[in-house]
């Protein structure tokens, strides 16, 4: 290690002709730390600069030294520097040996933080052969013993004292915006001491929140003592909060006159066709991503509770009908978005768990993707496979657009405001439009219920529509360039981050008296009767999308054009999903369950049969019996028979003895 002549004096002098004032200010504060700018000591003294770069333990414990040598604090307080040059920050992915013992600089998002630990400082010992007190620093993680005393004695000390601090890790992983293509984020662990760990800074590790980590690059042995090979982690020195706020997405002025440009042409269409276009049809759920990438207003009410702008939509549908590719797609154009399958083995998952931590071996609160993708969109594919403690914790996320933990000693609340568009597989193989939704995913109402756009994806063969289907998928296997959006990503990507940052719309008298009109006029041919097809919760869903549509085209304005959108697609999808063909009407109840359909499908009529033997047979029925009952509604035996067998393939009904069968769910 190079050495610095006269380092301390060198340090004394800075401090006292350049921070004179702030530290007098301090030591009448509760403040523990003395803030200094790096540029300030490199223009005052750019070698001692240079070596708290490249020495940086040495010299930060200088520091440190020379602020206890004035004597005007009460307690300890300690050197933290901020604004290092552009030259000393690095990501994740590009650290080497070559960096160990720096100072450097890194940015990410928290991902996990832990419970704060005590951990010992400062032992002292006594020598078994001539008494007398040694003093060790703790400074590693394991605790080390005095190596010999004066008198020679090498072995057998005696702990007399510990002095406790307080540690804490958090893992930061790479921003996403700030990586290519498919790369999957590196990670980093980060361990935060002395007052980085007191309740004023607990706000900037918050996971899910983005952070600059100024620190020196440490290593520890990844197993045992005596391995050889290390993992890196970094000691921090100061942690600076940044505000994502789409920021990260660098906006050029020519960029800004190309958005203004796209805007005041049509850019509903233009933005609608760009959305995957390689994927044939599906106009309709297009537009409403359309809307969804921009979002409506999150609005605080003067009893203090909020609205949430960000709107959720919900594909359910056939499988192999294109519904992975799509959100695939979604997770790459939107600004701060991240694909999740339901499926996925992460044990982690979409909203935040507290999981065992083995660097500090205590516990550590870790965000799901709701969490880091806060401020964008969370595509969930295979919704209906999503674990049951997340789905708790979803309920929370959608409405309340929070996520709060309480586990073990970790008490937390999350910010997660992002929007989700999901996809889910019905139960029973194929979707049935005629039965209730909430009876064919395995989801519950008060999810479904939260969705401001529902939409079912058949696969419902026609020639001519197969046609054209055929042709666009076989068009693209010959020439994938046939698939290049008129909107390229990187560009929609900053239209969106510049919309959603600088246009928050008002909604015009004439926008709100459509909706309302729309709502009323629904509402009143139902007058007086139990199901209604919209409730107040899709009045709230039409002010969000009109606000989206408006924040679509840049206008500060939300017009009756606007509502007109909005309106359009949630009649699309009632009269999709909830229209009862028997009763000409709109039936809420199957959008979200509660009251069976007038008219089922094959597949109910059996199970329903199944139930209601099993109030009379007990939990395993007589195949026979069903397959009697099936024939007074007018079933086939065939048809009965080929039900059967094919809800016990698919693992909905077990044959627990010949003849009889048993219902898994
Ligand atoms: P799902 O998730 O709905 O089960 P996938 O997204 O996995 O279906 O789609 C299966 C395959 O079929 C994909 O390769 C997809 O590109 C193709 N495909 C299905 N529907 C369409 C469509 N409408 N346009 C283009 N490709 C489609
Ligand atoms: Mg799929």
């Amino acid at each position: 290690m190079e050495t610095l002549e006269n380092l301390h004096d060198r340090i004394d002098s800075f401090l006292r002709d350049i921070h004179m004032d702030k530290m007098l200010k301090i030591s009448s504060s509760d403040t523990k730390f003395l803030l200094i700018d790096f540029s300030e000591l490199d223009k005052y003294d750019f070698e001692l600069a240079d070596h708290l770069i490249d020495n940086a333990e040495e010299v930060i414990k200088a520091f440190d030294e020379v602020l206890e040598s004035f004597g005007i604090f009460g307690e300890a307080i300690r050197a933290r520097f901020t604004n290092l040059p552009a030259s000393y920050h690095f990501t994740i992915r590009d650290l080497r040996s070559t960096q160990l013992g720096n100072m450097i600089v890194l940015e990410g998002i928290i991902r996990q933080a832990s419970e704060v630990r005590p951990e010992v400082m400062k032992t002292s010992w006594e020598c078994p052969v001539c008494g007398n007190e040694i003093v060790q620093f703790q400074t590693g993680f394991t605790l080390e013993k005095p190596k010999e005393c004066v008198c020679g004695n090498r072995k057998g000390f005696i702990l007399k004292n510990q002095d406790f601090s307080d540690v804490q890790k958090i893992n930061i992983e790479e921003n996403p915006e700030r990586l290519q293509g498919n790369e999957q984020p590196a990670r980093l662990n980060i361990i935060l001491r002395h007052d980085l760990v007191d309740p004023s800074f607990q706000k900037r590790v918050s996971p899910g929140n983005l952070v600059r980590v100024i620190g020196m690059l440490k290593e520890t042995p990844i197993k045992g003592k005596d391995s050889k090979t290390y993992d890196i982690y970094l000691e921090a020195n100061y942690i600076d909060p940044l505000m994502f706020d789409f920021e990260e997405i660098a906006i050029s002025m020519e960029d800004e006159e190309k958005i203004k440009d796209v805007a005041s042409a049509d850019p509903w269409k233009s933005i609608v066709v760009s959305i995957a276009p390689s994927i044939y049809g599906y106009e309709k759920i297009k537009e409403a991503i359309a809307l969804q990438l921009f979002g409506g207003i999150r609005k605080k009410r003067p009893d203090g509770i909020w609205t949430r702008g960000d709107m959720h939509v919900l594909l359910i549908g056939d499988p192999g009908a294109g519904k992975s590719q799509l959100l695939k797609y979604v997770s790459e154009l939107a600004p701060k978005s991240r694909y999740v399958s339901g499926k996925g083995a992460s044990a982690v998952g979409l909203t935040a768990s507290v999981v065992k931590d083995e660097f500090l071996s205590g516990w550590t609160l870790e965000a799901g993707a709701l969490v880091l993708a806060n401020g964008g969109i969370v595509c969930i594919d295979e919704m209906d496979k999503i674990s049951r403690d997340d789905v708790f914790a979803l309920h929370e996320a959608m409405e309340q657009q929070s996520i709060t933990i309480a586990k073990a000693n970790i008490f937390a609340t999350l910010k997660s405001e992002t929007s989700i568009l999901a996809a889910a597989n019905p139960k029973y193989g194929r979707f049935d439009l005629n039965a209730p939704i909430a009876e064919q995913i395995s989801m519950p109402e008060t999810i479904l219920s939260r969705f401001d756009l529902i939409f079912p994806v058949k696969d419902i063969p026609t020639p001519e529509k197969d046609e054209k289907l055929a042709e666009h998928i076989l068009r693209l296997h010959k020439t994938p360039e046939a698939a290049k959006p008129l909107i390229e990503r990187q560009f929609m990507k900053k239209y969106i981050a510049y919309s959603k940052k600088y246009v928050k719309p008002k909604l015009s008298d004439e926008a709100l008296d459509a909706i309302k009109e729309f709502f009323v006029s629904l509402r009143a041919k139902y007058a007086g009767e139990a199901s209604v097809p919209i409730s107040p919760r899709q009045l709230e869903a039409l002010v969000r999308m009109t606000e989206a549509s408006a924040r679509l085209r840049l206008s500060p304005l939300a017009t009756k054009e606007d509502a007109e959108k909005a309106i359009d697609l949630l009649r699309y999808t009632l009269f999709q999903l909830a229209y009862d063909a028997e009763t000409g009407k709109l039936d809420i109840d199957r959008l979200e369950g509660g009251t069976p359909a007038s008219k089922r499908s094959k597949i109910r009529i059996i199970i329903d049969i199944i139930q209601e033997l099993e109030k009379s047979e007990g939990k395993q029925v007589p195949r026979i019996k069903i397959i009697d009952m099936a024939m007074e509604r007018e079933m086939s035996v065939d048809d009965a028979d080929k039900i059967l067998d094919s809800l016990r393939m698919k693992g909905h009904i077990i044959e627990p003895k010949q003849g009889y069968v048993e219902r898994v769910d």
